[in-house]
């Protein structure tokens, strides 16, 4: 059987095969064959991807920023015309249905358009005759070279979020995918140089820790991007920090959803399966626990298993359509499902248990599962377990459902169902997370607004998306000016006369 295709890596505009010997699967999670391989780069071609960028920021950080939007422009062009393509490959290395890797590519053009709108996001702030004669403005420089590292679950649009603004800013950058999902970062590199973006400008290369940290320590690495689960975002955050960069850290989450007892039932049932199962659980913003309020918990856990019990589960590379496809990987599927076990053990009931579905034995796949009666301490109602299961956490009042946002050591995201507006705004202003959804179970930020997780779902000052993507890809300058009419009455030459009245 001829081997699988080796995954090229990007340096100063040209593509090449690494001279690693050191390789990994990537997978098609529907099939669980081995559709690729990833070099694990040298640190040789580390550095020459970190040197092509600190070569190509001179000239492309001078180029003016309305040519930089337009390679934007371009790119979302491609990206636009190749949207189907581009959705099948996300598809195909990590699982989700077409749908929801046309979502993630709807998502990640938004980015770019928003990218494109660079010209009025760079704008500084002015102010005329601050002091006698004296003029102060603002203006927004680039940091240099940026560096991304993006993970598994949304391979186009986590990196989407940062590449197209960092350059757009006037960064150069070096994108490091996840391992497990390197093809859609490659055509979109593929892309992205095909719209005329200058060598160097734009570079992937591959690898894991080892990778990351030679990035992390690169003395000519400014600024770093990273998006994960929290154990490796601290890592980042700690390491970055220490070796004098700039580090947006976005971790791991664990989203409660709380369904107060006036809420529309179908309604709160429909968008907290799509919120607990879409893309098989494996979403930072997923909802992970359902917590009923009073009287509704019976029919809300009823509802529930009947959503999940009829969802249709299989492969989503061909064939029939589907509601959920399958994990990212074998080892993954396993991790999760062991969670049902330890529910088990700690005194949780297993209302739906996803082993049980018939599934075909091929691909990743497990069912969705719900289990009731989990009480705070239980493992299942603290660590985020990135799979379609859907905890149950059964609460007397409001403020106990706020009191678990409190003891969550995450704080992406929360909603609540409700029909009460004083539910909603107590909900709002005290739940401790950083992005709520009223009546909406994934409340997740579209590109104009910033992804704003709080506690160890987030690690940095600045957030990725919206105006503070832009400010945290760029550096801020301060000019106080004072012109002396003195100075300019001085000059004896009439052309100094004649330019000052304006003749
Ligand atoms: P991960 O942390 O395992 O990997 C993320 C990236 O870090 C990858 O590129 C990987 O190669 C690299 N990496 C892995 N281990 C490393 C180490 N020890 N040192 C340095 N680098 C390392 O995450 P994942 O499994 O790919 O993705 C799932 C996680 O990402 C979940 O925890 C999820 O909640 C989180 N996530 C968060 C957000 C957010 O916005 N907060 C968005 C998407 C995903």
């Amino acid at each position: 059987m001829p081997s699988p295709p080796l995954v090229p890596f990007l340096a100063n505009g040209q593509f090449e095969l690494s001279a690693s010997d050191w390789r990994g699967d990537v997978f098609n999670p529907s099939t669980g064959r081995v559709q690729a391989e990833v070099p694990f780069c040298t640190p040789e071609e580390i550095d020459r991807a970190v040197k092509a960028a600190a070569d190509a920021l001179p000239a492309w950080s001078e180029t003016p920023v309305v040519e930089r939007a337009k390679v934007m422009f371009r790119f979302r062009e491609k990206l636009q015309a190749r949207f189907e393509e581009l959705a099948a490959l996300v598809t195909r290395e990590h699982g989700k249905t077409m749908g929801e890797a046309r979502a993630e590519m709807q998502r990640g053009i938004e980015m770019v358009e928003f990218a494109c709108g660079i010209p009025s996001l760079l704008m500084g702030q002015a102010l005329e005759n601050l002091a006698a004669s004296v003029d102060c403005e603002t203006s927004r420089h680039p940091v240099g070279v940026c560096v991304g590292i993006t993970p598994f679950n949304f391979p186009s649009m986590v990196p989407l979020w940062m590449f197209p603004v960092a350059i757009t800013c006037g960064n150069t950058f070096i994108l490091k995918p996840s391992e497990k999902v390197p093809l859609s970062a490659m055509k979109l590199g593929e892309l992205l140089t095909e719209s005329g973006l200058p060598p160097g400008v734009f570079n992937i290369v591959h690898g894991d820790k080892v990778a990351v940290d030679a990035l992390l320590t690169h003395q000519s690495v400014r600024a770093v991007s990273f998006v994960g689960s929290t154990a490796v975002a601290r890592h980042v955050y700690q390491t970055g920090t220490a070796n004098g960069k700039r580090v947006q850290a976005a971790g791991g989450a664990k989203n409660h959803l709380i369904i107060m007892p006036d809420a529309d039932l179908d309604q709160a049932v429909k968008a907290l399966s799509l919120s607990a199962f879409g893309c098989a659980g494996e979403r930072c913003m997923a909802g992970s626990v359902a917590v009923p309020v009073g009287r509704i918990a019976d029919n809300l856990v009823e509802g529930l298993c009947r959503a999940g019990g009829t969802m249709k589960v299989g492969p989503t590379d061909g064939g029939p359509e589907v509601d959920m496809g399958p994990l990212i990987s074998g080892a993954h599927r396993d991790r999760v499902a062991t969670y049902l076990d330890v529910a088990k053990s700690e005194g949780a009931e297993v209302a739906l248990d996803g082993r049980k579905f018939d599934l075909p034995r091929e691909g990743f796949l497990l069912g969705p599962s719900v289990v009731d009666r989990v009480k705070p301490g239980m493992r299942l109602a603290r660590e985020e377990i990135f799979g379609p299961v859907l905890s149950v956490v059964r609460v007397g009042d409001l403020d106990e459902a706020l009191a678990l946002g409190r003891q969550c050591e995450y704080g992406n995201g929360a909603s609540i169902f409700t029909t009460s507006g004083w539910a909603a705004r107590e909900f709002k202003r005290q739940f401790n997370a950083g992005m709520i959804g009223i009546n909406v179970g994934v409340p997740a930020p579209m590109a104009w607004f910033p992804f704003t997780g709080w506690n160890k779902s987030f690690f940095g000052d600045l957030h990725i998306q919206g105006i503070e993507g832009v400010q945290f890809y760029t550096q801020q300058k301060m000019t106080l000016t004072r012109w002396f009419k003195s100075a300019a009455d001085s000059h004896a030459d009439p052309i100094w006369k004649s330019k000052a009245s304006g003749d």
